[in-house]
């Protein structure tokens, strides 16, 4: 059996749902978490580790069954998995299929690492507010005390 089969027999299609594919090797669990998965409304969820990918070397994929996910969500997949893309699946048939991307700014998803900035004030925080300054890898700024959130530190926060 050629490498080629060998992928598509662990990428069986699912019936509704999405898939999102591209996702950096070994993240799948980071972004299973980010997205409450599964739940119990979604129990049927596929994940492949580190199979072979001809633009990333290695990657992830994951299907999720009967459940298409939402623009808010797909934002936050982007800060984990900033190459991912997303194929929403009905009736055996991909009707969307989509590359994410950072967005300029982000809010709420994360939380500021400065203890002391405004956001993390214990009487009336302010929701957090990053502006994104790289895409690939993440790097984000506070909009309020300026602080660097690093991609390392942007997964820490997710594990
Ligand atoms: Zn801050």
């Amino acid at each position: 059996m050629s490498n080629k089969d060998k992928s598509k027999l662990k990428i069986e299609a699912i019936e509704n749902g999405t898939v999102i594919d591209h996702i950096t090797a070994n993240k799948s669990l980071h972004i299973l978490k980010i997205l409450g998965l599964p739940n119990s409304d979604v129990i049927n969820v596929t994940i492949a580790m580190n199979v072979n990918s001809n633009e990333l070397g290695r990657k992830d994929i994951l299907k999720i069954e009967n459940r298409e996910l939402y623009h808010t969500e797909l934002n936050q997949v982007a800060l984990i998995a900033p190459n991912a893309t997303i194929n929403i699946i009905r009736d055996f048939e991909p009707v969307k299929k989509y590359k994410i991307s950072l967005p300029d700014k982000i809010t709420s998803i994360i939380r500021c690492t400065n203890p002391k900035c405004i956001t993390n004030y214990e009487n009336e925080p302010i929701t957090s507010k990053f502006n994104v300054i790289e895409k690939y890898p993440p790097v984000v700024r506070c909009h309020y005390c300026e602080k660097l959130i690093k991609t390392e530190d942007i997964e820490k926060q997710f594990e």
